[in-house]
């Protein structure tokens, strides 16, 4: 179990311990202590540090909107988000002037729009190129690409089981896996759950947590069969036990579309 809680602005204080009483009130458990990225920055930083010694990574004094900017003309095409190399060769006198800017820089990996191709359970085989990602954020922190690759290889996490919308970040992430010759790793991007409007279930589709569930006279257990319906683990009504449902569990015959819910 770990807690991926770097982006200190949007962890508030107390949701994780909350989502961890949701998942042992549905009856999942886990191996070991919690582990929390916020504490293991001192891991982070021994992996930048090999990449920099590598001489892989470079500063980068760019705002958002310069990104956006700079990806928009029309030199090329750039994915969607892709980084469009601005900083990748600033002479030591244009960094100077940057720097005395008081721009704090990000750290950037030259990736040089490496290509990456891998086979998902249950996508397919996939291509995407690497563009020169973040590693560290301008105010210090490591970046989640970075960060969640490190903690895999720590963990020994051999597959990595994860909503479609994650997708567009396994490209970069197998890259820095490889640079930081991290181990195989098999992906299963599974399709994420949809409110009505055909977007992202979430908080303004009405009852989506445990406690809004609750307040409607929904146990966690009903709760829990009505998500093992909707993956066909279960009948409508049915309120199969864990051990049941774990029985019944095969990966090859999860949905391969989004499940639209109710809120
Ligand atoms: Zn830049």
């Amino acid at each position: 179990m770990r807690i991926d809680d770097l982006d200190a602005a949007r962890c508030r204080p107390g949701l994780a311990a909350a989502q961890l009483a949701d998942l042992a009130a549905l009856g999942l458990d886990w191996d070991g202590p919690v582990v929390r990225q916020s504490e293991r920055a001192a891991l982070y930083d021994a992996a930048i540090a090999r990449l920099d010694a590598a001489g892989l990574l470079y500063p980068c004094y760019c705002t958002r909107a310069e990104i956006r900017q700079a990806a928009s003309a029309p030199h090329g095409p750039l994915a969607e988000g892709a980084y469009p190399g601005t900083c990748r060769d600033l002479g030591a006198a244009q960094r100077a002037a940057r720097e005395r800017a008081g721009r704090p820089p990000a750290l950037r990996l030259r990736a040089g729009m490496a290509p990456v191709t891998f086979t998902d359970r249950q996508l397919g085989e996939q291509r995407g190129v690497v563009d020169d990602l973040v590693v560290r954020r301008n105010d210090g922190a490591a970046a989640y690409n970075l960060a969640v690759v490190v903690d895999d290889i720590e963990q020994d996490i051999a597959e990595i089981v994860r909503g479609a919308d994650l997708l567009e970040t396994t490209a970069r992430q197998l890259h820095v896996r490889a640079l930081l010759a991290g181990p195989p790793v098999a992906h299963a991007h599974v399709p994420l759950v949809l409110g009505p409007d055909g977007a992202r279930l979430a908080k303004r589709h009405g009852a989506v947590t445990l406690a809004d569930r609750a307040r409607a006279g929904q146990s966690a257990l009903q709760v829990r069969a009505e998500l093992a319906a909707s993956v066909g683990l279960a009948a409508a009504g049915e309120e199969p036990a864990l051990d049941e449902l774990l029985a019944r569990f095969d990966p090859a015959a999860l949905p391969r579309e989004a499940t639209v819910m109710s809120a």
